[in-house]
């Protein structure tokens, strides 16, 4: 296993910069709000911890990108921001998303993210379907499918019987799919899934920074590893296209998890709902 550590010093100026404006913007942070984010470059601290490399398989050795600090994500002219008209995100299971694409997208949509539990690419030749799903566009769909833990079993209840060959625009298989319960893991991937997606929607590239929701991922071994959450660098560039207190962020977070009305699993989440807590005891101002 491979750790990879940074120099604080230089997650610094990832988070900072080194423009006079940006390192300017970021001041307007409150003061708890700049502990957070710079307690968590600390080697050491027990909120973000280093990214680790388990294998050549992993994300980072079988893709090598530039990374992307606060600064190339600000200047970025492809990345979006929500604006006053179009700051809604969508997510809906695939049924509603086909309706909206015949409507095409509601107006205040900043993004459309289709989601499914059937599996979307049984074979290669199934991309097309929704090939024209688009990032950049603000679309994405999704399938959870190989999430649930019963998906390479040979008894899958959803796997298809026979091979299909589907028309462009025929979405019949959909109407009818099979839907696997929904277990606290599976809900879990699936948050992790679409909270990275989303992330890329709005500009934010793959971590290599620290410990984080946006690190690329290979493999289901490895997207378990990642947290739920933003490290420092990706929560600033987020923060930036949005503008959120973080802890209001951190508190809405809690709220959905310990929502007994909608009832779900969330088991999984034991260690992310300690994490927020902690978190917010710093941005509450009460010591670490
Ligand atoms: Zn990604
Ligand atoms: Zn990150």
């Amino acid at each position: 296993m491979q750790v990879i550590e940074h120099p604080v010093e230089k997650l610094h100026t990832a988070l900072l910069s080194t423009r006079k404006d940006l390192i300017e913007t970021y001041q307007q942070f409150s003061r708890p709000e700049k502990t957070l984010l710079e307690e968590g470059l600390v080697p050491g601290n027990s909120l973000f911890k280093p990214i680790t490399i388990n294998s050549d398989s992993d994300w980072i050795p079988a893709h090598p990108e530039d990374p992307q600090d606060f600064q190339s994500f600000y200047v970025n002219p492809y990345r979006r921001s929500p604006s006053s008209g179009h700051n809604t995100i969508y997510i809906q299971t695939i049924g509603e998303l086909l309706n909206f694409l015949k409507k095409k997208k509601p107006r205040d949509a900043f993004c459309i993210v289709g989601i499914t539990m059937i599996d979307l690419y049984p074979r290669d030749s199934w991309n097309f379907v929704f090939g024209q799903a688009s990032l950049t566009e603000g679309m994405g769909v999704f399938s959870f499918a190989r999430y649930d833990d019963h998906f390479y079993q040979r008894s899958y209840a959803g796997r298809l019987k026979k091979k299909i060959k589907l028309k462009q625009g025929d979405y019949s298989v959909f109407e009818d799919y099979y839907t696997p319960p929904v277990t606290s893991t599976l809900l879990l991937r699936s948050c992790k899934t679409l909270t990275h997606e989303i992330g890329h929607i709005f500009g934010v590239k793959h971590c290599q920074w620290l410990n984080c929701v946006m690190q690329g991922s290979n493999h289901l071994e490895e997207s378990d590893r990642r947290p739920l959450d933003l490290c420092p660098i990706c929560l600033r560039k987020l923060q930036s296209a949005i503008g959120f207190k973080i802890a209001d962020r951190y508190k809405a977070l809690l709220h959905w998890l310990e929502d007994g009305q909608h009832s779900k699993p969330t088991q999984a989440f034991q260690d992310y709902k300690h994490w927020l807590y902690k978190c917010l005891r710093i941005l509450e101002g009460e010591t670490s």
